[in-house]
């Protein structure tokens, strides 16, 4: 099971790092989590232009023109924890509704004929209002006309993620949010996700359980955000030693407002965020890094190339926005308010290919099966 270093470790090992270390990182062909250390840190921060100039090449390297972009779906805002920084918290006094799968089905064929292929469906952790039947029976329902289903939504079991693997979702996130265990446990106040533990063991689960991705994660604002960028490499190297079959991604999930008036403790600045995605790019130059509305629009055109592999667009964070403009109670707002043609339009104008299908089902049928727990150290 993969474990946390101590965050103050984690800290410690980052300050340590001086400019002799971020030159060696830089010249490496490869780099481990000493290397990684020294790209987030400080000394690192004369170095931005080297580290862009690095993370593109690796990036066109292993991905080309390539830039895939998908729409998140908000299938319900009914959460039965308290996450303070959350809008769907169940503190909140908020309208909550949960789709019916005919909405959602609804949902879907709007982001469809706006030229989506691939999904992701999102919702509150409530199991009571939408629990894993649910989320089969859609996915049985789209699976025919997506090329790639992925979910955000509860840490479900190992043999409901491969209930789920077989009616067509092939993707997982489940972000941390802070692997700094005194913030989790501050800024999550109750419910399952109260349990640091058995978050963090959730990404191995689904792993194990044969999904093709997972994707990992943290808040950013939460803590110190070099030390979080240290136990998302941490992390990864961990799944690739273990799940070496399946592919990883990472999201850089910037705080915006939200519910509740919480106000970041660490806010983090463009310029810090942009650190943190190179010095992962060039640790790890296999992961997909995502880049969602969240952020400005122009922040997320000019790193285009440089590291980033995924974009969302158009994207809404409320429960049948798409069909309904004036419905309420979004997760968060978004940053970039442009649609998937404005978004594929800059994409190409800069030079590389917006790609709406990265992934055919018919590449399922040869048999990913589920990755032995015995095989997990
Ligand atoms: S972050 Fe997730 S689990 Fe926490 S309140 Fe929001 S929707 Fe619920």
């Amino acid at each position: 099971m993969f474990v946390t270093p101590d965050f103050a470790e984690l800290k410690k090992a980052i300050a340590a790092a001086d400019a002799f270390d971020v030159q060696q990182a830089l010249a490496a062909e490869r780099i481990g989590i000493k290397g990684l250390a020294a790209l987030l840190s400080p000394a690192a921060k004369p170095y931005m232009g080297v580290m862009a100039e690095k993370s593109a090449q690796i990036t066109g390297r292993r991905f080309g023109r390539a830039v895939q972009l998908y729409a998140p779906l908000y299938l319900s805002s009914f959460c039965s924890n308290r996450c303070v920084y959350c809008g769907f918290s169940a503190d909140n006094q908020i309208e909550r509704r949960v789709l019916t799968l005919a909405e959602a089905e609804h949902e879907a064929t709007i982001l469809h004929d706006r030229g989506f292929n691939h999904l992701l469906l999102v919702s509150g952790e409530a199991p009571a209002k939408m629990g894993v039947a649910y989320l089969e029976e859609l996915a049985l329902r789209l699976r025919d006309r997506f090329a790639a289903i992925s979910i955000e939504v509860q840490p479900l079991r190992g043999e409901e993620y491969a209930r789920l693997f077989a009616a067509g979702i092939t993707a997982v996130a489940v972000y941390q949010e802070t692997y700094d265990r005194d913030v989790y446990r501050q800024v999550h106040l109750s419910g399952k996700k109260s349990d640091y533990d058995h978050r963090l063991a959730t990404p191995a689960l689904v792993a194990a359980a044969g999904m093709r991705e997972v994707g990992i994660g943290a808040l950013l604002g939460l803590s110190d955000w070099r030390a979080e960028g240290l136990a998302i490499g941490l992390h990864l190297a961990w799944l690739r030693k273990h799940f070496w079959r399946t592919a990883l991604t990472v999201s850089f999930p910037r705080m915006r407002p939200a519910m509740g008036e919480f106000t970041p403790p660490l806010p983090v600045s463009e310029r810090e965020m942009t650190q943190l995605i190179f010095a992962l790019r060039i640790f790890d130059p296999d992961v997909g890094l995502l880049l969602s509305t969240r952020e400005e629009a122009r922040y997320r055109d000019g790193m285009l190339g440089l590291g980033p592999t995924r974009y969302s667009a158009g994207s809404c964070t409320v429960p049948g926005g798409y069909g309904n403009r004036d419905v309420t109670g979004e997760q968060f707002s978004v940053g970039d308010h442009r649609n998937i043609d404005e978004v594929s339009e800059v994409i190409r104008q800069k030079g590389f290919d917006p790609v709406r299908k990265d992934w055919d089902p018919i590449f399922q049928m040869h048999g990913r099966r589920p990755q032995s727990a015995a095989l997990v150290i």
